[in-house]
């Protein structure tokens, strides 16, 4: 009999029969698996408390039928505690996992988006940080994990380095006012997505709306959607290719 012991982000949850639900989990070395949370619906269950979308926990699994794991013990590694008090920050985690369980991830690198998940969790779970650009950055770092980093220093047409002025996700990056396509783009939002994919995160989050963000958050979303529009044509998933949560 298979086991598996492992680290897990909770993606989401949904009910099976009386009193169980099954929960969607990224783990650390095994991917994205489905697991079986016996009785895990009554009010006295331990599981029911540690299995819900956004628990970043430890999980001891035991395969069951086809693809399905039951959980044997889980735990959790943080009580995330400053997240589940915010709803902004937990609907910008639902963002997140909602994208994370498109993903097709029989070809992705798992244990990158892995950490990425994790390291979410956490920002997501620190005051210091707001959460509203979370969802963009991740959107971002998810498409570099993809080999699908968008181009910001110069026209993805023609090279010419400037000035940008729009954004165009079908053709992947900025564009110049002769090849313009897409979105139009401020200079603000340029200087906040370089920022956002440059290594500057830590000081954005910190800023309480920073110029461009709006623009920002529409551009990654777009991106992002174009990028699960191609790879979900040629992945196996039947999931949805707009994720709900990008829609509002
Ligand atoms: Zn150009």
């Amino acid at each position: 009999m298979k086991e598996i012991d492992d680290d897990a982000v909770v993606l989401r949850t949904y009910k099976s029969g009386e009193a169980d639900r099954i929960a969607v989990l990224w783990t650390r070395d095994h991917g994205k698996l489905r697991v079986l949370a016996k009785g895990s619906r009554k009010t006295t269950s331990r599981l029911g408390g540690t299995l819900e979308p956004l628990a970043y926990v430890h999980v001891d699994l035991v395969k069951s039928r086809g693809d399905l794991f039951i959980a044997r013990h889980v735990q959790h590694r943080e009580r995330l505690s400053v997240l589940r008090a915010s709803y902004p920050r937990i609907n910008a985690g639902y963002a997140v996992v909602e994208v994370a369980d498109a993903i097709p991830s029989e070809n992705v690198a798992d244990e990158g988006i892995f950490d990425l998940l994790t390291r979410v969790l956490l920002t997501l779970d620190n005051e210091q940080f707001d959460p509203t650009l979370v969802p963009t950055s991740f959107y971002f770092k998810l498409l570099a994990l993809d080999g699908s980093e968008p181009v910001l220093d110069s026209c993805v047409q023609c090279g010419r380095e400037g000035p940008l002025v729009a954004f165009d996700a079908q053709v992947g990056g900025t564009l110049c006012a002769n090849c313009r396509s897409g979105r139009s783009l401020s200079p603000e939002a340029l200087t906040l997505m370089r920022r956002i994919v440059g290594g500057d995160l830590a000081h954005v989050l910190r800023e309480l709306s920073a110029p461009g963000e709006g623009e920002v958050m529409a551009i990654a979303h777009d991106a992002i959607e174009q990028h699960f529009a191609k790879r979900l044509k040629v992945g196996r998933s039947s999931a949805p290719l707009l994720p709900s949560a990008l829609e509002r």
